[in-house]
Formats: C-alpha cells, sequence, structure tokens
C-alpha cells in the first residue's frame, strides 16, 4: 500500500477523504477526536506544499444539502487546531467548490461542504455514484484516502474516487490498520471482546464471525437487550428489533455448543426516559418493569465485565454500555474503561461515540494501547472482512 510519503504533493492538489463525522452539541464539536486523529495527515501535506482539499462526511443526511449537517462547526474546530482559519466552501463539487480551489495556494487548505449532501456520494449502484465521483475527482490532481472510519462503505469519496486518481493512504489509515492487525492472526489469548451501543442493526452480525475468535463476548448498551429476551426476560421498553431476538438465540445457542463464553447484564439501570431528571434504579435483568428502558448495565454486571477484562491477553471494546452521555447511566461504561485501563492485557476502544465516551469520562487515549477512530470500519476489519476503501488503495 502506497503511502504520501510515496507521492510528490509540492504545488499539486491533493484531495484528503477524512473521518470528520464527530459528535456536535450546540452547534459546536464535542467531542474533536476524529479531527485531531486527521491532523498528522493534514500538516504533513501543508508543510510539503500541497494545495489540500478535504472532504468529509457528518451524519446522515438524505442526500441533499441540510443546514443541520453542516461541516461548518467542523472547519471552525479543525482551525483552531490547525492555528489558522480553514475555509469551508458552500458546496461540494459546485461553484463555490471550484472557486476555493482555484483560489489555493501551495500549503493552503480548503474544506468541501457535507460529501452526503450529494445522493451520488452513497448511491449503491456504481453508476449512481460515477458521475459525483467524476466530478470530486475533477477538482484534484492526487487523492489520499485517510477516513478510517469510512473505509467499510463502497462510497463515492472513499472508493470509486480512487479508481480515478493517482492514491496514496494517510498516516491515520496506516496507524489504524498496523493496530488493529494485531486482532487477526495470532491473538494474544483470553481474548476478550465487549460489545455495546446503540446502532444494533449495524453490528450484530458481527457476532457471528467473533463468536469463532473471541473467548469471551461482554455485552452491554442496547446490544444486551436482544439477548435477554432471547432467555426468555422481558426488556421493558428498551429498544428491540425483532428479527434480532432469534439472531441472538442463535448465538447463544452457538457459544454454548462451541465452548465460547457470551456474558449478558445480570442487573440494569432503569428508567422511564433517558433524561437527567427521570428516576432511575438498579434492577434485576428478569426484572425490567413493563414501562422502562434498561439504559446502562448494572455494578453488579460492571463489576463482573471488569474482572473479565482484568483477565484478558487481549481485548477490543466497541460500543459504551449506556447512556454514558447523562452521569446517572455513565457508570457501567466509566467501569469497564477503568478495567481496560488497569488491564496487562493490549487494549483497542473502537468506535466513534466510544471513544467520545471514554474522553468524557477522563480517560485519555494514551491510557489504552490503542483508540480507533472506527466504528463499523474497525469491526469489519476484525473479522477479516475486505474493506472497499482499502482494498482500493492495495490494488492500485
Ligand atoms: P460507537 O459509535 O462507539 O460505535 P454506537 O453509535 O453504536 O457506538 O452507540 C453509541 C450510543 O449508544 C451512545 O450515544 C449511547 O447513549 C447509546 N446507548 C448505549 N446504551 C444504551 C441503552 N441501553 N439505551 C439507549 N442508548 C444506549
Ligand atoms: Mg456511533
Amino acid at each position: 500500500m502506497k503511502t504520501i510519503d510515496d507521492l510528490a504533493v509540492a504545488g499539486k492538489r491533493v484531495l484528503v477523504r477524512a473521518d470528520l463525522n464527530v459528535p456536535l452539541s450546540d452547534g459546536r464539536v464535542a467531542d474533536d477526536g476524529r479531527i485531531r486523529a486527521s491532523l498528522p495527515t493534514l500538516t504533513a501535506l501543508t508543510s510539503r506544499g500541497a494545495k489540500v482539499i478535504v472532504c468529509a462526511h457528518l451524519g446522515r443526511p438524505k442526500g441533499e444539502p441540510d443546514p443541520r449537517y453542516s461541516l461548518a462547526p467542523v472547519a471552525a474546530r479543525l482551525g483552531e487546531l490547525l492555528g489558522r482559519p480553514v475555509k469551508l466552501a458552500a458546496d461540494t463539487v459546485g461553484p463555490s467548490a471550484h472557486a476555493a480551489v482555484a483560489a489555493l495556494r501551495p500549503g493552503g487548505l480548503v474544506m468541501l461542504e457535507n460529501l452526503r449532501f450529494n445522493e451520488g456520494e452513497t448511491s449503491s449502484a456504481d453508476m449512481g455514484r460515477d458521475f459525483f465521483a467524476d466530478r470530486l475527482a475533477g477538482l484534484a490532481d492526487l487523492y489520499v484516502a485517510d477516513g478510517f472510519g469510512a473505509m467499510h462503505r463502497k462510497h463515492a469519496s472513499v472508493y470509486d474516487v480512487a479508481l480515478r486518481l493517482p492514491c496514496a493512504a494517510g498516516y491515520l489509515v496506516q496507524a489504524e490498520a498496523a493496530a488493529l492487525r494485531r486482532l487477526t492472526g495470532a491473538i494474544r489469548r483470553p481474548y476478550v471482546v465487549v460489545l455495546g451501543g446503540a446502532k444494533v442493526a449495524d453490528k450484530f452480525s458481527a457476532i457471528a464471525s467473533l463468536i469463532t475468535t473471541a473467548d469471551q463476548i461482554l455485552v452491554g448498551g442496547t446490544m444486551a437487550f436482544p439477548f435477554l429476551a432471547a432467555k426468555g426476560y422481558k426488556v421493558g421498553t428498551s429498544k428491540l428489533e425483532g428479527g434480532q431476538v432469534d439472531i441472538a438465540a442463535g448465538y447463544l445457542e452457538q457459544a454454548a455448543r462451541t465452548g465460547i463464553e457470551i456474558v449478558l447484564p445480570s442487573d440494569v439501570v432503569v428508567a422511564a426516559e433517558p433524561a437527567l431528571d427521570t428516576p432511575h434504579k438498579v434492577v434485576t435483568a428478569d426484572a425490567i418493569p413493563e414501562d422502562q428502558a434498561g439504559l446502562d448495565i448494572g455494578p453488579e454486571s460492571a463489576a463482573l465485565f471488569a474482572a473479565a477484562i482484568r483477565r484478558a491477553g487481549t481485548v477490543f471494546w466497541n460500543g459504551p454500555m449506556g447512556v454514558f452521555e447523562l452521569p446517572p447511566f455513565a457508570g457501567g461504561t466509566t467501569t469497564v474503561a477503568r478495567a481496560l485501563t488497569d488491564s496487562d492485557a493490549f487494549t483497542v476502544v473502537g468506535g466513534g461515540d466510544s471513544g467520545a465516551a471514554i474522553r468524557a469520562l477522563g480517560f485519555p487515549d494514551a491510557m489504552f494501547d490503542y483508540v480507533s477512530t472506527g466504528g463499523g470500519a474497525s469491526l469489519e476489519f476484525i473479522q477479516g472482512k475486505t474493506l472497499p476503501g482499502l482494498a482500493v488503495l492495495e490494488e492500485s
């Protein structure tokens, strides 16, 4: 795989696909982890005299401009971190982008507006992406892939542009691949995987593969409820999608057969809704009240998970154990984070919200062996799946 060190970038227009999909709150960047992770590549390119064009997505707009998903707060934060203002074009491949690129000088940097304001970006049909990919590639001479967290998507800016321009991997992509490779092949055991978070539909299928490589899978977050339901427990108003319960039952059965342990919460913090001022209490996992939702794993479960993590040789953690954004539901995530930092294991945290969670709870990245910027992308990587954005770099 070629890296940016192999590219002659001076005076060239370099399109950099970054992953700047960060959480916002009140129109400001709430966690800038992914922006910081993009800095090594961006500063290397500008200091080598490239004309840098940064492109990225934010959230899931529906293929047309939507001010709620503007990258403006991200451009502002990137400017603060770089120590100079970052110009944001008002469109992605339109007149504003062209004017901004034309005005670039060597060492300069502009950002394009949200890639997903264009329906061609995420189209599942190759032809649907072609037109947009042509226009995006038309802005630049070279392409640098550094948006690791989006590389599992066959999107125009991730995949098709790499076919149209001379390309190379950025430093973040290199670092991610090097760290996550240690979770494939020869893994130091016991290998403990901790899964949580809310994007159950996106992540559920990963268990099918992890169940064959991990020694223990600890399940918290929303992810726990299909499993608890599969055991016949009532889960109240906790988030649950129909088909997931049967799949969870299948995983439990497979785990029992193959000697892998799927560890579920034995107690749960429940409340009527995820709000600061709603009363909450701890109940056993088989006693979730009908009108309440599970919003965190309980203290007994957290201690159980922590003990497994302390005995591990390798830990991969994706997805917070509860609604960590609210202190009443942050206990499980805090206990798991502390167990990782106390453990002698090789510890990797993956996931946009997971990284944000540990930092918000006071555990800096340096306390872990690696904090991946990828959520779905890291999960797919460690399952040994082919990431379209990586494959296209390896082929070129
Ligand atoms: P990541 O980005 O790390 O892959 P996800 O996006 O899947 O993680 O999930 C993160 C979100 O999951 C957080 O915003 C958190 O509030 C939410 N969450 C965790 N547990 C629960 C729960 N029991 N009920 C509702 N939301 C939850
Ligand atoms: Mg997330």
